[in-house]
């Protein structure tokens, strides 16, 4: 009798093999792709894409590629070194609003990739999910040679989520979200946990990309105002253009979602993200109080509040939510430090025509 044959190293024995692909699925059907709980997602077949607003957001995040090195921050230094150009209540301010800064987009990559990422069953929105990843490296790139061109204490500036307790409050919340769906047993799929999904992806696109980062960049920009710190202002305009089109589509994946599962934007989801969204706004003040305790060049917190409140209500908005507080915009200069260019309206809104990849023009 002949011995059973042994498979040899290195070879792939047909009758053990099972296939991981679903050959007998037959081509993807574009009117069943979804956000999320896509039915029999093909999560590999980009095309055809359903999901046109991810395309665009990846072909706008492609064509503002740009890297903090490219900034000159001799300036900057020159000013951070001088004793007569800063005063003490700068410093805390710059100082705090970096230390919110320096962690925040770390926690913003991890949701992307180990929260968000999974779930996706758009293939479209996944691509644009790893540009988007890759930006908020860039942005701890920017804080981390901010930190170093400067000649901080890097471990005072990236330790303060633990020990500023504004900035602790604001992370904390943020986290205390993503928990639920870091969970590797989370599955979505019933309205319990859809639900909590784009509840989520609210407190991320509206919370911490809409209203934490924004009053952080007008700060920054406050003290380009003064000719202050110019090239840390520059980062963060680069930074806030990335953001916005985070932003953008962001709230393009929620309502999007509205439009595919209805059903979950219920009047009581509606009142919990209010309510969130009005957590969010005292959580920030809070921290307005720890960047300025006295104020400086007309910038403190109460009209850092006025602001705040201002960008709730159009984050609230963007997603069909009644505004909250109805207070106009105290710092119009926000509008003009990133209208400068020919674009309209790209505070907040839509990018469409950036043409060349690297620089700065809005
Ligand atoms: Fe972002």
């Amino acid at each position: 009798m002949n011995p059973t044959p042994q498979p040899q190293s290195g070879t792939v024995t047909p009758t053990t093999h099972k296939s991981v692909i679903d050959r007998g699925a037959g081509r993807v059907d574009i009117n069943k792709r979804k956000i999320i709980n896509g039915e029999g997602a093909d999560v590999v077949q980009l095309w055809p894409i359903k999901h046109k607003f991810a395309w665009e957001a990846y072909n706008v995040g492609n064509a503002n590629h740009w890297l903090p090195t490219e900034i000159s921050m001799q300036l900057d230094i020159e000013q951070w070194r001088a004793q007569n150009v800063l005063t003490a209540d700068e410093r805390h301010a710059f100082r705090t609003v970096l230390g919110f800064f320096t962690t925040a987009d770390s926690i913003a990559a991890n949701n992307l990739v180990l929260a968000f990422y999974k779930h996706i069953t758009s293939p479209e929105a996944r691509l644009y999910l790893l540009r988007q990843a890759y930006e908020e490296a860039v942005h701890t790139h920017a804080y981390q040679y901010m930190v170093e061109s400067l000649g901080l204490d890097g471990t005072e500036i990236f330790n303060m989520y633990r020990e500023v307790d504004a900035i602790y409050d604001k992370d904390e919340f943020i986290l205390s979200f993503n928990q639920g769906i870091f969970d590797p047993h989370f599955k979505t799929g019933t309205f319990e946990n859809d639900q909590k999904f784009l509840e989520n992806m609210c407190v991320f696109s509206l919370i911490l990309e809409g209203i934490f980062f924004y009053s952080s960049f007008a700060v920054m920009f406050g003290f380009q105002r003064q000719g202050k710190l110019v090239g840390s202002a520059e980062q963060i305009q680069y930074i806030m253009r990335d953001e916005s089109n985070h932003m953008n589509f962001g709230i393009d994946m929620i309502n999007t979602i509205k439009q595919e599962q209805p059903e979950l934007w219920t009047l009581a989801f509606v009142e919990r993200i209010t309510a969130l969204v009005k957590k969010a706004v005292e959580l920030e003040y809070k921290f307005a109080v720890e960047v300025f305790p006295k104020g400086i060049f007309g910038l403190n917190a109460d009209g850092f509040k006025q602001y705040i409140e201002h960008i709730a209500d159009r984050r609230l908005a963007r997603v069909g939510i009644d505004q909250v507080y109805g207070s106009a915009n105290p710092f119009p200069w926000m509008s003009e430090a990133v209208d400068l260019s020919k674009e309209k309206n790209f505070f907040e809104t839509r990018v469409t025509e950036y043409k060349t990849g690297g620089t700065l023009d809005w």
